[in-house]
């Protein structure tokens, strides 16, 4: 069974030119949870992307900033399985950055 109605199907399609969303480059095969079932994603066309074999495999039931973490350290394979991805070689500021300072 689909997770989309096919308007939603055909809309998530159209919107990416058949493309994955994940890599951009692969032709979509399938809609994705962006915040996986396993984690309490929903159905709802904001939570479905278009997304290729490969890459909705790989990101399996990882959350978007764990699966893109991983790819960007290089790794092959994910999922529930994959070990905890390794921490961000920069500093993560632990407060929200101030842009606009108030008026004086
Ligand atoms: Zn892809």
């Amino acid at each position: 069974m689909s997770v989309a109605n096919p308007a939603t199907r055909r809309y998530l399609f159209a919107a990416f030119g058949g493309r994955c969303g994940y890599c951009l480059t692969a032709t979509a095969d399938h809609l994705d949870h962006l915040v996986p079932r396993a984690a309490g994603g929903s159905n709802s066309r904001f939570n479905l992307i278009p997304a290729c074999t490969p890459c909705g495999r790989s990101k399996g039931a990882l959350s978007i900033a764990d699966w893109v973490s991983r790819q960007a350290a290089g790794a092959t394979t994910t999922g529930a399985a994959a070990p905890p991805a390794p921490a961000p070689a920069y500093p993560v500021p632990r407060k929200p950055v101030t842009r606009h300072p108030a008026p004086a």
